[in-house]
């Protein structure tokens, strides 16, 4: 059944990106916003707009009544969950379902095995995808902590299964910490996620993150390369690119195959993250976890096959098969994406929404900017800090460094502190143009420049 009226149960860029795709499907949208959203530019684009809550998320954008309430008023016939709020949510999935309507993504039981960290990595040993050695499911019992712990050796990593966004993730260096923090990370993660499950991994060190993005129909699946996402704080991504600079063929053939035969084995449907540490020392890759849904990065993988990811979503979820077939797919040039956040990286990255005073925007060849601002804006207190995402395409890495640092001095945001600075001075840092990264690279490089980034902020938003 093909899609007439869409919902997007989100809000900022990415409702901006998803309204632009359902657009030129000819796909009317209905854009749902909290009270504190109103103004928002997704509520402006969209064909109708719904008041679905108060500010707090919990009570508009994970509020699956109101939501289903909204798409029931106006008459849509999908949901586009977007990425963060419900979109990893099983529950509001197969809710969706239930009421009739179509959901922009996997089945409700996809994401309940691969959305599970812990059950992932089982469904991931099945499949045959190597993945990092630790626990074989959720560790049930502080004795079967010890004996796993004794036989991986530390460091260790204890992670949440129902983890994201890079909480719920805690270090143990020996058996006394390990008991200790097990404790902690249980309550947390409970807290956090509503579920205090934990699983714990071996530590790799000095590793790069590389994800491979997979497209897949229930029958079909299909992946469009890899992204490199190193460059983390606090276990987020900052700078992501593609393709990973240091992945010989052979390797990216490999790698790529894993993904598509975890996403064919588990009779996966819609866009998919298959994310995986690699370590280039010893060329061995290892599973990490799947995102079921489309990634903020997913730009970068745009721009270096062609693939509109969330055009192609929603044709999938309409009922369509794969547009493209592997060897449609290919791969030219590089691209990276850095996000704007409305954060002061000279202030340990203090947030600090606000009033928009003027804003001029990046262009030229080979550039895009996926925004929620406009000019007059006021950014609001209550929700993720991400402002925007700039993303350079050009036929070589190098060029594409280059181009990102020429765009970067175009883009002006009046009246707010942002990310801006911290990407001048990587794009003109020698690590970073020799790809010599790891995902423990950023933060004390952080440390080590400061000053520098105090000095940057002199010279603009
Ligand atoms: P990963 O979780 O693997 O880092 P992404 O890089 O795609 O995947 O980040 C998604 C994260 O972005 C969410 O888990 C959440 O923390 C955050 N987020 C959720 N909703 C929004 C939103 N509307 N705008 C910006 N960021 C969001
Ligand atoms: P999330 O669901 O929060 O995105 P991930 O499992 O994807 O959690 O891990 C987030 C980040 O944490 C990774 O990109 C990596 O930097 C780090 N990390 C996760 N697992 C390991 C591990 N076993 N060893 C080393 N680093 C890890
Ligand atoms: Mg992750």
């Amino acid at each position: 059944m093909a899609i007439r009226k869409l919902l997007i149960a989100n809000r900022g860029e990415i409702a901006v990106r998803i309204i632009r795709a359902a657009r030129e499907l000819g796909i009317a949208t209905v854009q749902v916003h909290s009270a504190a959203d109103a103004d928002m530019l997704a509520v402006k684009m969209a064909d109708e707009a719904v008041h679905i809550g108060p500010p707090h998320a919990a009570k508009s954008y994970l509020n699956i009544e109101a939501i289903l309430a909204a798409a029931r008023q106006t008459g849509a016939d999908a949901i586009h969950p977007g990425y963060g709020f419900l979109a990893e949510n099983a529950g509001f999935a197969d809710a969706v379902e239930a009421a009739g309507l179509i959901f922009v993504g996997p089945t409700g039981d996809q994401i309940r095995t691969m959305g599970d960290k812990a059950m992932a990595r089982k469904a991931a040993l099945k499949a045959g995808v190597p993945c990092v050695p630790g626990s074989d499911g959720r560790i049930d019992s502080p004795e079967e902590a010890r004996a796993i712990a004794r036989d991986i050796g530390f460091p260790l990593m204890i992670k949440a299964a129902a983890g994201g966004g890079g909480r719920g993730i805690r270090i143990a260096s020996d058996p006394e910490e390990f008991e200790a923090l097990m404790a902690q990370a249980s309550a947390e993660a409970k807290a956090a996620f509503g579920d205090g499950g934990l699983y714990v991994e071996k530590v790799i060190e000095r590793a790069r993150h590389i994800e491979v993005q997979v497209l897949a129909d229930g029958e079909n699946a299909v992946h469009c390369y890899e992204r490199e996402c190193s460059l983390q704080r606090r276990r987020q991504k900052v700078w992501e690119e593609a393709p990973a600079p240091t992945l010989s063929p052979a390797l990216r053939e490999k790698l790529c195959a894993s993904a598509v035969a975890l996403a064919r084995a588990v009779n996966y449907r819609g866009a998919g993250t298959i994310e995986y540490l690699y370590d280039d020392r010893t060329g061995e890759f290892y599973f990490i976890e799947m995102n079921t849904r489309i990634q903020v990065e997913h730009p970068v993988t745009e721009m270096i096959t062609g693939i509109d990811l969330v055009r192609e979503m929603i044709r999938i979820a309409g009922g369509a098969r794969l547009s493209y077939s592997q060897s449609e797919i290919g791969l030219k040039g590089a691209a990276i994406e850095v996000r704007i956040n409305a954060e002061d990286p000279a202030k340990n990255f203090l947030p600090g929404p606000g009033p928009i005073t003027a804003l001029t925007v990046p262009g030229g060849a080979g550039t895009r900017f996926d925004t929620m601002l406009y000019q007059g804006y006021t950014v609001p207190p209550f929700y993720d800090s991400l402002l925007g995402k700039l993303i350079v395409w050009d036929e070589t890495r190098e060029g594409a460094i280059a181009r990102m640092a020429r765009a970067l001095g175009e883009l002006d945001v009046g009246g707010l502190k942002t990310t801006r600075p911290l990407f001048a001075l990587l794009a003109a840092d020698p690590d970073v143009r020799a790809a010599k990264v790891h995902t423990r690279w950023l933060e004390p490089w952080l440390e080590e420049n400061q000053q520098r980034l105090q000095e940057q902020e002199g010279t603009g938003s």
